[in-house]
């Protein structure tokens, strides 16, 4: 196993488990089955471990089996504060002092706001006196590192990791992601600070194993390295020194093993120019598949009327790659539920995007189409019924 470090030089596994896809049997965890995952991981050395107070069962189960085995001193639990639920100064002592029982333990190593998508949740968490009570937890020992785990735009994100002093952050990155969410340019601004990044969804959810077009299947498999659809994508990460740890949630003992062999020898800088090349042949496959030739640059931006023309245009390109759920939930989470709306029906059709778009997207017209198939009218209402009761003062 590969290890990079903390902001103390304390080493993490560039191979991190997450909790969030345990096996389930007749409704609940399979703990038996967890188990044995989870200590392969160990004695391959994996040492962090990420799950958070609303994955159902997940904190309870790690908690058990960290304790069945004497590992709780061992490695590193990272879980995450429900920000969205939290109203009062009292819930933060309430949340956390749940979880520390679910993980039959009396402090946390990396302890996330989970979920931000904007800066406004911050500011809310800030009025609440978040500060003082993480200071306190942390003169206490009961939290290690402090962090929060993000999926909106990278401004938003810039505008977070710099109202506070970080232990670290994680994000949602992958290579088809490379200009989506914090994307690499939040990527590069934490590594800057020395804030370490911890990586989730780095194969999107599995898209980019079990859902790529056959013509990429065919690419990967026929590569002379032999790689799988998989280690292309983990490796694509490690090679990156910015990251410090990509989470995999690993549900099989093939899983696990596999995982943890593509990281006992990975290393920044491991690739080479003809991975880069397969990675650009797979994502021009991929965009052949696109229904807007939208890079994500955003030299379109910023509209003068705030609207976030290349999220949409990659939940567009999502509901043919992916599904129109997953591209509609994605957009919610990301734009719809910003303090500032970002939406395309706020365009006045200035054109000055146009102008500075290196495609030639006619992007006036596309948002229309792309508004309408990722936030028809039954999602317009969820999105704005969920609007009002997160952002409320
Ligand atoms: S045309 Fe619409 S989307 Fe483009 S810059 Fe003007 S207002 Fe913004
Ligand atoms: S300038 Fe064009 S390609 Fe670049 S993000 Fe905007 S719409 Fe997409």
């Amino acid at each position: 196993m590969e290890y990079r470090s903390n902001k103390n030089g304390e080493p993490i596994s560039i191979l991190g488990y997450g909790c969030m896809r345990f096996t389930t049997k007749g409704g609940s965890i399979d703990i038996e089955k967890t188990e044995k995952e989870i200590m392969a991981s160990y004695h391959n050395g994996v040492n962090y471990y990420d799950t958070a107070y609303v994955y159902t069962g997940s904190e309870a189960v790690l908690g058990e089996v960290l304790e069945r085995n004497s590992i709780r001193e061992k490695v590193n639990i990272a879980t995450k504060l429900p920000q969205y639920l939290v109203s009062s100064a009292n819930a933060l002592d309430k949340y956390f002092n749940e979880e520390l029982k679910r993980l039959r333990t009396d402090y946390i190593d990396y302890y996330l706001m989970h979920h931000m998508t904007a800066k406004n949740q911050w500011d809310k968490l800030e009025k609440l006196g978040i500060k003082e009570w993480i200071a306190q937890k942390k003169a206490s020992g009961q939290i290690r590192n402090i962090g929060f785990s993000y999926h909106g735009n990278s401004e938003d994100f810039i505008g977070i990791l710099d109202s506070y002093d970080w232990d670290f952050c994680q994000i949602q990155y992958n290579y088809m992601d490379e200009h989506s969410q914090a994307g690499l340019e939040g990527l590069t601004h934490a590594a800057q600070k020395g804030i370490p990044v911890v990586i989730m969804e780095p194969l999107r959810g599995g898209k980019l194993v079990n859902l790529l077009p056959e013509k990429a299947k065919q690419a990967i498999s026929s590569y002379y390295k032999g790689y799988s659809p998989a280690e292309l994508g983990l490796r694509w990460l490690w090679n990156q020194p910015e990251v410090t740890c990509v989470l995999s949630g690993m549900n099989s003992i093939e899983m696990v093993n596999e995982n943890c062999r593509i990281a006992s020898n990975a290393t920044a800088g491991c690739f080479d120019s003809e991975d880069f090349a397969l990675i650009d042949d797979i994502k021009k496959i991929i965009s052949e598949t696109e229904l807007v030739g939208c890079t994500g640059c955003r030299y379109c931006m910023p509209c003068p009327k705030g609207v976030d023309i290349p999220a949409l245009f990659r939940c567009y390109n999502m509901t043919a790659l992916e599904s129109k759920s997953a591209a509609r939930f994605e957009y919610a989470q990301t734009v719809g539920l910003k303090e500032t709306p970002a939406f395309a029906t706020q365009c006045i059709e200035c054109g000055k995007c146009e102008q500075h778009c290196p495609q030639n997207i006619p992007i006036r017209d596309m948002l229309k189409k792309a508004d309408k198939e990722v936030r028809p009218l039954p999602y317009k209402v969820g999105i704005n019924v969920v609007r009002k009761f997160m952002l409320r003062k």
